[in-house]
C-alpha cells in the first residue's frame, strides 16, 4: 500500500497523496544558455518529463529562468547550493520549486526572506542529504542522512515553512533505501527517489531501478529520477519503464521481445529499433509483442496488443496471441504498422 504522503503542488503538477507517481529529470545544459537550455526541456518534454530542475550557479543563472519558463510546458525546480540570493532570484524569476538545504545558510534573516517569498508564491523546498552533506564519513550513515534531512526540515519549520519535499540520495541501493525507509516513516512530507551519481546508462538502470523500485514496490516516493550519465531523455524513458513494469503508471509504449535463440530467423533486433523509432513517442498505452519464432512468440505474448513473430521468410501479425495476418519477410513490418497504427487510432478516441 502506498504511503499517506501530504500532497504538494509544483506548478501545474501535484506530488504525493494520491497523485501519480512523477518523473523528473535535470537538464545538462549550462542554464545561462537559454535556447540550449529550453531545447534540452522541449525534448525531455517529449518523452513525457513532467517535472525539470535546472542548476543555477550564479545570477544570470537564475535570470535564465523566466525566459526559460515562457518556452516550455512544464513545471521547472531551481537548483541552489548555499547562496540564498539564487533562491530569491530563481523564486522571484518564476521557479516552480527550489532545492536547497537552508542549513547551508548561516544567516537566519536570508532563510526567512526565502521561506515567505517561497510562502507567498506558493513555491515548494526540496531539502534533503547526501554523502556530501558529511565532511567526514559518520560511522551511521543511515542515521546520520535522516537526522540531517529532518534538520533541514526543522529550519524551515522554525520559520513558518512546511511545503516541504524530502529527498535522501547516495550512490550505495542499499543505504539509499535504508535511510528513505527510514525517514518515509517519520514524516509525511512527500519523497523524491533517486540513487544519485548511479554511473553510466547500464549501471544507472541496474542500482536505480533495484533502488527506486524496491521502495515504490513498499509504497514509498512520490516522485523519481533516474541519474544517469547520458543524454537526460533516457532518464525520463527509464522512469517510465519502471512506473509502467510496477504498474504504477499506464503510458506510452510497452515493448515485449524475446531474446531470440536458434530457433530465430529474422533480424529480430532491427524490427525492435524500427517499432522504436516509429511508435517511441505514443502516449496512449500500447503492448507490442516483437518474438523471434511462431514456436513460443504468440502464446507467450497474448496479454500484448499486437504482435510480430518470426518464420522462414515469413512472419505472422497477432492480437491478443491470435494470429490475424501470415505475411512475407519483406512485407512484415510494413504490414505490422499498418495494424498497430489502426489500434493506437482507435485508443486515442478515448
Ligand atoms: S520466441 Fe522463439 S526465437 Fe524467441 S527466444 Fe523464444 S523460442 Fe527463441
Amino acid at each position: 500500500m502506498r504511503r499517506k504522503s501530504r500532497p504538494i503542488r509544483i506548478g501545474t503538477v501535484t506530488i504525493g497523496g494520491e497523485y501519480p507517481i512523477v518523473v523528473q529529470s535535470m537538464t545538462k545544459t549550462d542554464t545561462r544558455d537559454v535556447s540550449d537550455t529550453v531545447n534540452q526541456i522541449l525534448e525531455l518534454e517529449d518523452a513525457g518529463c513532467e517535472v525539470i530542475r535546472v542548476a543555477v550557479p550564479d545570477i544570470e543563472a537564475a535570470r535564465s529562468i523566466s525566459e526559460i519558463k515562457k518556452r516550455i510546458h512544464i513545471p521547472l525546480v531551481a537548483d541552489i547550493h548555499f547562496d540564498p540570493r539564487l533562491a530569491v532570484e530563481s523564486i522571484l524569476h518564476g521557479a516552480d520549486k527550489i532545492r536547497l538545504n537552508p542549513s547551508n545558510i548561516s544567516d537566519q534573516e536570508w532563510i526567512r526572506k526565502i521561506a515567505r517569498l517561497a510562502k507567498e508564491r506558493e513555491v515548494p523546498i526540496r531539502v534533503g542529504a547526501n554523502l556530501g552533506s558529511f565532511r567526514n564519513r559518520p560511522n551511521n550513515v543511515v542515521e546520520a542522512l535522516v537526522n540531517t534531512a529532518l534538520s533541514e526540515v526543522k529550519v524551515l519549520n522554525d520559520v513558518g515553512f512546511d511545503n516541504i519535499v524530502i529527498s535522501i540520495k547516495t550512490s550505495d541501493v542499499l543505504t539509499t533505501i535504508q535511510a528513505n525507509e527510514r525517514i518515509a516513516s517519520m514524516t509525511d512530507y512527500p519523497i523524491h527517489l533517486g540513487v544519485t551519481e548511479a554511473g553510466p546508462l547500464e549501471e544507472s538502470l541496474i542500482k536505480s531501478s533495484a533502488g527506486i523500485g524496491y521502495l515504490l514496490m513498499k509504497g514509498i516516493g512520490d516522485t523519481i529520477r533516474y541519474s544517469i550519465s547520458d543524454v537526460p531523455v533516457k532518464e525520463v524513458e527509464a522512469g517510465f519503464t519502471l512506473l509502467k513494469s510496477l504498474h504504477l503508471r499506464e503510458s506510452g509504449l510497452t515493448i515485449v521481445s524475446c531474446p531470440t535463440c536458434g530457433r530465430c530467423e529474422i533480424d529480430l533486433f532491427s524490427l525492435i529499433k524500427r517499432v522504436k523509432a516509429d511508435f517511441g513517442r505514443v502516449k496512449v498505452p500500447v503492448k507490442v509483442a516483437i518474438m523471434g519464432c511462431v514456436v513460443n512468440g504468440p502464446g507467450e505474448a497474448q496479454d500484448a496488443d499486437i504482435g510480430l513473430a518470426g518464420g522462414r521468410k515469413m512472419g505472422v501479425i497477432f492480437k491478443k496471441g491470435k494470429v490475424i495476418k501470415t505475411v512475407s519477410e519483406d512485407k512484415l513490418y510494413e504490414e505490422f504498422k499498418i495494424e498497430l497504427q489502426k489500434i493506437i487510432a482507435e485508443k486515442e478516441k478515448f
